[in-house]
C-alpha cells in the first residue's frame, strides 16, 4: 500500500511538473512576439522604442483584449514600466514610462476630480490652494535648505558698466550664491531717469532651456525694459556661464532644479532689496522649462504676477530634471500644475499656450478650471489667455506679444513702448561675466561639480 501510495505520489508530482512546464511554455510569450502579434491583430503600426531583449510577458495571451489595442498594451507594457503613446489611430509607440508625461483623457479626469472635490466654493479653494502652497513651499525649502545653509548671504552683487541703447540700458551682474559659485545674468532697465521716490515694477525671466544670448531672448528683455520694467535674465544652472563652473551634465541632476529655486531667491531677495524696485509689481515670467519654473518659483507670495509661458498643462508636468526631478505632484495628496498657477488668485495670472504641444487643450480644459477657481474669488478679470492654436512650442514674436501685454496690463504700462525694432542685437561676448571659454573666472571659483561639496564645505567655515 505504502509502495502503491509513494508510486501514485511520484506520478502526481510528474503530471504537476509537467503541468508547470506546458503552463509556462504555453502561456510565456516574448515581449517582441506579443508585440508583434499585437500589430497584426489591430493592424496598427507599433514602433518600439524601448529596450525588448530578455523580457518575457508571463500568462501572454490573458492579457489581451480583442477590443482594445489600448487596455492590451496597457496590460502588457506595465510589467516592463513601459507605455504606448498614440500618434494616431493606427500608429502608437511605445516608449518607457514616463512620470510627468499623461494621456490629455487622464488630465480631463484629474481636472474633473479636483474641481469637484475642493473647488465647488471660495471656502474649500483657499482650504485647498493654502494647503498646495503649504506643501510645495516645505518640499522647496525642505531641498534647498543645505543649500541655503552654504549661500553665501553678504555677497554683493558685481554689477559691470551700464550699455545704453535705445531706451533702455543693459548691464551684466554675478552674485556669488555659494562660496566661488557665481550666478550671472544681465539687466535689462528703462534708460528715463526716475522722479523722486518713483520706483520700477520688476520682472524675473527664467529662460528656459534658450539661453539668455538668443535674439527672442534679447529682444523681450529689451522690450520689457522699454515698457518701463526691470527685467532680469540669468543663466539657468548647467547652461551659459553655469555650465563653465559645473559643467553641462549638472543639468541632468536634480541639483540643476534645486539651484535654479536658490538662484530665483537669491535674485528676488536682491531685487526686492533695491531702492527703484515697486514690490507691488513683482514678476515671474518664462517658457517651456522655464514656464514650469514660473509656476513652482511662483509660489514665493512676493511675485505678485506670473506669466507661464507654453507650459501650464494638467497632464504634462515638465520632464526635464530642472522641473521635475523632485516629485511636486505628489504634494497635497496629488496636484498639478494647474493649481500651482491657481495659488496666485486673486492675483493677475497670464497663461501663454499654442495648439502643438501639451498647453493645446488649455481652451477647454486648465482654462475653465482657473476661470471657475478665480470665479469664486470674484478675480475673473485678472485672469489673462493668450492661445495660439496654429502654433507650436517656442517663444515667437506673437507669444512675446502676449507677455508685453499681459504685464502693460497688469502693472500699468505703455504697450506700444515694446518695440522690437529698436532692439540693439549684442554679441554674446557682451553678455558674459568670464570672457570667452571663462578665462576671467577668479583663482577660487568652483570649476567642477563634484568639486562643489567639499569646497563649499571648506569655503562656508572659512566665512564664519
Ligand atoms: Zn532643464
Amino acid at each position: 500500500m505504502k509502495r502503491i501510495l509513494t508510486g501514485l505520489l511520484v506520478v502526481c508530482t510528474c503530471l504537476t511538473a509537467h503541468a508547470q512546464y506546458n503552463y509556462e511554455a504555453t502561456h510565456r510569450k516574448s515581449l517582441d512576439q506579443v508585440i508583434r502579434e499585437l500589430s497584426a491583430r489591430f493592424e496598427t503600426r507599433l514602433k518600439v522604442e524601448v529596450d525588448t531583449v530578455g523580457k518575457w510577458v508571463p500568462q501572454a495571451d490573458s492579457r489581451i483584449r480583442p477590443y482594445s489595442i489600448e487596455e492590451s498594451l496597457n496590460n502588457v507594457l506595465t510589467l516592463f514600466n513601459y507605455k504606448f503613446v498614440k500618434q494616431n489611430p493606427r500608429y502608437y509607440k511605445i516608449k518607457p514610462y514616463e512620470p510627468h508625461r499623461r494621456l490629455p483623457e487622464e488630465g480631463r479626469k484629474l481636472v474633473d476630480y479636483l474641481t469637484a472635490t475642493h473647488y465647488q466654493n471660495r471656502q474649500t479653494a483657499e482650504e485647498r490652494l493654502d494647503r498646495v502652497e503649504q506643501e510645495v513651499s516645505a518640499i522647496i525649502n525642505r531641498e534647498i535648505l543645505n543649500l541655503r545653509v552654504l549661500t553665501v548671504q553678504d555677497a554683493e552683487p558685481v554689477l559691470t558698466k551700464k550699455r545704453k541703447y535705445n531706451g533702455y540700458t543693459v548691464q551684466n551682474f554675478r552674485i556669488e550664491t555659494l562660496p566661488g559659485l557665481y550666478l550671472c545674468g544681465s539687466i535689462y532697465a528703462p534708460s528715463q531717469k526716475l522722479k523722486e521716490g518713483e520706483r520700477l515694477p520688476v520682472v524675473l525671466s527664467p529662460d528656459g532651456h534658450t539661453p539668455r544670448y538668443l535674439h527672442d531672448n534679447q529682444a523681450r528683455m529689451a522690450a520689457w525694459a522699454r515698457m518701463g520694467i526691470i527685467a532680469v535674465a540669468y543663466d539657468l544652472v548647467g547652461y551659459g556661464e553655469s555650465a563653465l563652473q559645473l559643467g553641462e551634465q549638472v543639468h541632468h541632476s536634480v541639483l540643476a532644479q534645486q539651484m535654479q529655486w536658490m538662484n530665483t531667491q537669491i535674485l528676488l531677495d536682491w531685487m526686492l532689496s533695491r531702492e527703484d524696485i515697486d514690490p507691488t509689481r513683482v514678476g515671474l515670467c518664462g517658457a517651456s522649462g522655464g514656464g514650469t519654473q514660473t509656476m513652482q518659483m511662483g509660489i514665493d507670495p512676493r511675485f505678485t504676477a506670473i506669466c507661464p509661458v507654453i507650459s501650464l498643462s494638467a497632464y504634462f508636468d515638465g520632464g526635464c530634471p530642472c522641473e521635475s526631478a523632485i516629485y511636486l505632484p505628489a504634494a497635497a495628496d496629488g496636484c498639478c500644475n494647474v493649481e500651482l498657477a491657481a495659488v496666485h488668485a486673486p492675483r493677475p495670472l497670464g497663461v501663454v499656450s499654442d495648439g502643438k504641444d501639451w498647453t493645446a487643450h488649455v481652451p477647454e480644459l486648465e482654462g475653465p478650471m482657473l476661470q471657475q477657481i478665480y470665479k469664486l474669488y470674484n478675480a475673473e478679470d485678472q485672469l489673462y489667455f493668450y492661445h495660439f492654436p496654429n502654433e507650436g512650442h517656442d517663444f515667437g514674436y506673437n507669444k512675446r506679444k502676449a507677455v508685453y501685454d499681459f504685464f502693460a496690463r497688469v502693472f500699468g504700462l505703455d504697450v506700444t513702448r515694446a518695440d522690437e525694432t529698436k532692439l540693439t542685437l549684442e554679441p554674446m561676448e557682451e553678455l558674459l561675466l568670464f570672457g570667452k571659454g571663462g578665462s576671467l573666472l577668479p583663482a577660487e571659483a568652483v570649476r567642477s561639480v563634484e568639486e562643489l561639496p567639499r569646497y563649499a564645505r571648506e569655503r562656508a567655515k572659512s566665512l564664519r
